[in-house]
């Protein structure tokens, strides 16, 4: 993608006040793709500021026309597709494939969103006086701070922004440091979209100096965060003494259930592109497989079946399928949550070594909901599998995480289907369904797992106050 790899401030690109940089790397190779500045505290202020001016104006900006700029932007991201999902590729290791869905994704939110603010009604309440009318009409919240992680560089902000931007919000954006440039992409396309210069605005490089000042800063107000909860709670408590709105992104461990009764072809093909999509790295990825004993052995072989096929390699190669981990670090902590697996007695019914950042799909049986591997986020291609007896110990091993953020349950049962809706405690729950998710659905956690939706007419409400108007005769 062809833009500079410098800060975005106030419709200027620029540098870090002391000239510092940092280095992105391509987690397939190590080798170093850009330099980017490495902003704090003092270039966030200044970006706070300039998104304060650009508010001003954008606010009052017609619907009509922050619709119509959501619409140019969902149009410039997918004139430049290709070319996006290449960067997105190289700087995240995604495969190519993953990466071209995540623009179109991406992309939907702007179009959801530039016709969803239409769609927007305030409405008049009945006052018991009848020369008194009330009303409430919903207004942009104000300059909102975003940070956003490096599993999807281009969808995060994304959902972000596009409904902030046709709200009437100014913003000002960090992305992960791992990933920076596939933001800097969508701001220099939104600019020429038509977005006004200062309404999105992009620094990265201390992420901390950056969110004590986007927690502090008593003109951002509201921050949307997508990363972990640890983070997640620490930015809450930061933004506690200036009350700012908080919605909140965070991790996951989603239960994938198959029951004896299921579609369990069907349920090893969803049960590997969840896996295998972005290597795993993925919130609503499912963390543990829990299978129905008469099942297990046939279910077991019909997973490895499918994560055999999996072709793991170069991500701008057209054939592979997976691409690597975001960094060696990365795939040595999932290979140390494989290693302690197997020390507490699981079985690799499908097993292999890591190569640097690149870990091979495994599927390890004999696991235990309480060991390691089932309660963190695993974030890799790699499938524990927990055997049950029965819907009331599926349910209770499936709810047993501090995590709420999405559930997945596989069964042919109809009236089962609507006790897992009800019973199963996640934002998000796919019966027979391993991919609900869409620009026009509210998303996001219960539980530990967050606060606040993305998506959705909900995802809106989240940068709007409802401001109530009195009017007497
Ligand atoms: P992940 O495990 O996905 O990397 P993190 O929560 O560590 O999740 O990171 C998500 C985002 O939060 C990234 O942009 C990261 O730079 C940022 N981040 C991490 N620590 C802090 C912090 N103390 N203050 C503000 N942002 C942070």
């Amino acid at each position: 993608m062809d833009h500079p790899h410098l800060l975005r401030i106030g419709g200027a690109w620029r540098g870090a006040d002391d000239g510092a940089t940092f280095t992105v790397r391509e987690p397939a190779t190590g080798a170093a793709i850009a330099a980017v500045p490495r902003a704090g505290a003092r270039e966030c202020r200044a970006a706070i500021a300039a998104a304060v001016d650009a508010q001003a104006a954008w606010r009052e900006e017609s619907v009509k026309r922050r619709g119509a700029v959501c619409h140019a932007i969902a149009d410039r991201l997918m004139a430049a597709r290709p070319a996006l999902a290449r960067l997105r590729a190289r700087e995240g290791g995604t495969a190519l494939a993953t990466a071209l869905a995540e623009v179109e994704y991406a992309a939907g939110f702007f179009r959801f969103y530039g016709d969803e603010i239409g769609r927007l009604a305030g409405r008049t309440i009945v006052h018991p006086d009848p020369r008194r009318r009330v009303r409430v009409e919903h207004v942009p919240i104000g300059v909102v701070g975003a940070i956003t992680p490096w599993n999807l560089p281009l969808a995060a902000p994304a959902k972000k922004l596009a409904p902030a931007i046709a709200a009437g919000c100014a913003m000002v954006l960090k992305p992960s440091e791992l990933t920076p440039l596939s933001a800097l992409a969508i701001a220099r396309e939104a600019e020429l979209a038509g977005l006004p210069p200062g309404v999105l605005n992009v620094v990265c490089g201390d992420a901390a100096a950056i969110g004590g000042e986007l927690t502090g800063n008593p003109a951002v107000r509201a921050l949307a965060f997508t990363g972990s909860t640890r983070v997640g709670r620490q930015l809450m408590a930061a933004c506690a003494p200036g009350l700012k709105r908080v919605a909140l992104e965070l991790g996951g461990s989603a239960p994938f259930v198959v029951f004896a009764d299921a579609d369990l072809e069907r349920a090893a093909d969803d049960c590997a592109a969840l896996k295998t999509a972005n290597a795993g790295q993925v919130c609503v990825t499912a963390n543990r497989v829990l299978v129905e004993r008469p099942v297990h052995d046939r279910f077991v072989a019909l997973l490895v079946d499918r994560l055999r096929g999996v072709r793991l390699g170069d991500p701008l190669d057209a054939a592979t399928t997976m691409g690597p981990l975001i960094s060696d670090e990365a795939a040595e902590r999932v290979a140390a949550l494989v290693a302690g697996a197997v020390a507490q007695g699981a079985i690799a019914a499908l097993g292999g070594a890591r190569s640097g950042a690149f870990h091979p799909p495994m599927v390890l049986t004999g696991c235990r909901n309480d060991w390691p591997i089932a309660r963190e986020e695993i974030f890799g291609p790699v499938a524990p599998v927990i055997a049950f007896d029965g819907e009331a110990e599926a349910l209770a091993l499936a709810n047993d995480t501090p995590y709420g953020l999405a559930a997945f349950a596989y069964t042919g049962d109809a009236d089962r289907q609507h006790r897992l809706a009800r019973a199963l405690e996640a934002g998000v729950v796919g019966i027979n369904d391993p991919r609900p998710l869409i620009p026009s659905a509210p998303f996001g956690g219960v539980k530990q797992s967050g606060i606040g939706r993305e998506g959705g007419s909900e995802g809106l409400l989240e940068y709007l106050d409802a401001k109530l108007i009195g009017v007497r005769e």
